[in-house]
């Protein structure tokens, strides 16, 4: 029996699943709430690595989003006048070293915008082949605010005031789940949360004549970094990481945007290097995103016919680069389980969670003492830590990690399932 499915979030996860469970089952009626008015494309870089690439080559998606990777020609450590301590992964005749940036980057904009296309065009191609029921629908501007269920459905009702029922609710709404807050309640949903003590602002500013496509980070003292990419792109990306200030931050947060960029204008005024452009451009910019960075662990992912996936579920933090190859991962095992489970729910759900539980696990493990070691706190630590990567970087460190590491995609992780009930175009 095909399903009436309500996923809530349009990022990353959201649009795959629905794709994904369109190729499963056409007859599938899907529903796609998204608490922003319109598609949420604002965010820089993602890694899809790993099994992120093979599982979009298998939606057939490969051709589409080869043009959209971003070149990055390696990564450079620099110090407060800007000059180089240290470069990794430098691209040097076509070949690419190993490092930090790898040439698996997409915008986040890019992701989102063409795994949406996918999820519209697989419903044309199902709707034009006069395949009879079955439905796609995005609703933008709402969320989730009531959630109830019973052994044969979920009740729900949306902040425009809509009620209905659904046989499964999808969480597909990110590290602050609404739909994990109110289907595992508040102090549950909070507990998941594991903070790693940073919080990080993204945005982009316009980006100055002669930049190289180099990305450049730089550590100021009192465990302030700063991380700058322009790749290919005509826009210059702008990270900026703390690790102090946690109170003022989350307050902020509970604010519009203005008072959290005053937050972060007060922690990095006077920070060195270009702080002062990347501050100005801050003012200005209207993709500004910033959060505490922490992982989101659950015991269960699912609780009854509600179920959480990517983000919601399992975020591993950014640090890992492992977010949106998870929230693939996730996508692909949930349409897989209830396809192989023959939309039986339960018995779909308890496989789905058993079957991501190994990657992320694998995906959440972060090195202890990584966190501390890049965020020095005094100036020495800074001296300390740039002195580290010079020596690194003149050892030619990089080129020695990629040669004992297996090539990315083959490099013996967990293997993806196969899931032939998908019908996915590429096996
Ligand atoms: C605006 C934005 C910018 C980001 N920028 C970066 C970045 O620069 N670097 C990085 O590593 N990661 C970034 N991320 C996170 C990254 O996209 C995810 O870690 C990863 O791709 C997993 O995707 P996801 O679909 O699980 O979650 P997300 O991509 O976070 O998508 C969740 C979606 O759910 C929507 N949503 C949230 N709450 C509700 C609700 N109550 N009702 C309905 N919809 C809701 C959100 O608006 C969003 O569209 C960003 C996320 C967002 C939303």
């Amino acid at each position: 029996m095909p399903l009436n499915i309500l996923i809530v979030g349009a990022g990353v996860c959201g649009p795959a699943l629905a794709t994904l469970l369109m190729y499963a089952d056409p007859q599938h009626k899907i529903t796609v709430v998204e608490r922003a008015p319109s598609l949420r494309v604002s965010g820089q870089q993602l890694d899809v690595k790993a099994q992120g690439l093979p599982i979009l080559n298998k939606m057939g998606l490969q051709d589409t989003i080869k043009p959209l990777l971003v070149a990055e020609t390696g990564l450079q450590f620099v110090d407060t006048k800007g000059k180089s301590i240290a470069e990794f992964g430098v691209t040097t005749g076509g070949k690419r070293n190993y490092s930090l940036t790898t040439d698996r980057e997409i915008m986040r904009s890019d992701l989102v915008n063409m795994l949406y296309e996918a999820s519209l065009k697989r419903r044309k191609e199902i709707d034009d082949s006069a395949g009879p029921g079955g439905s796609l629908k995005y609703e933008f501007g709402k969320s989730v605010t009531e959630l109830s269920q019973d052994d044969d459905g979920v009740d729900f009702k949306l902040s425009s005031g809509e009620t209905g029922r659904y046989d499964l609710v999808v969480g597909a709404d990110g590290q602050g789940s609404r739909t994990r807050r109110l289907a595992w309640g508040a102090e549950a949903s909070a507990a998941a949360f594991h903070p790693l003590g940073i919080h990080a602002a993204y945005y982009s500013i316009p980006r100055a004549e002669g930049e190289d496509g180099m990305a450049k980070w730089f550590n100021a003292s009192e465990s302030r970094t700063i991380l700058m990419r322009n790749g290919d792109r005509p826009m210059t990306q702008v990270y900026l990481f703390a690790r102090k200030n946690a109170e003022l931050f989350r307050q902020a947060y509970k604010e519009p945007i203005a008072m959290q960029k005053e937050a972060f204008r007060q922690v990095y005024a006077g920070a060195g290097w270009e702080t002062d452009r990347f501050l100005k451009g801050m003012d200005v910019c209207d993709d500004f995103y910033a959060h505490e960075i922490g992982q989101i662990k659950m015991d269960t992912l699912h609780k009854g016919r509600v179920v959480l996936v990517g983000d919601a579920g399992y975020c591993p933090a950014p640090f890992t680069g492992m977010g949106t190859t998870l929230s693939l991962i996730g996508a692909y095992v949930l349409a897989g389980e209830l396809a192989k489970h023959k939309n039986d729910i339960g018995p779909a759900l308890k496989a789905y969670s058993e079957v991501v539980r190994p990657p992320v696990d694998e995906y959440q493990k972060l090195p202890p003492a990584t966190l501390s070691a890049i965020f020095p706190s005094s100036k020495f630590g800074v001296w300390v830590l740039q002195n580290i990567a010079w020596a690194l970087g003149s050892l030619k460190v990089d080129q020695l990690v990629h040669k004992v590491l297996p090539a990315e995609n083959s490099d013996g992780r967990w293997p993806i399932p196969e899931y032939p009930e998908l019908n996915l175009p590429v096996s």
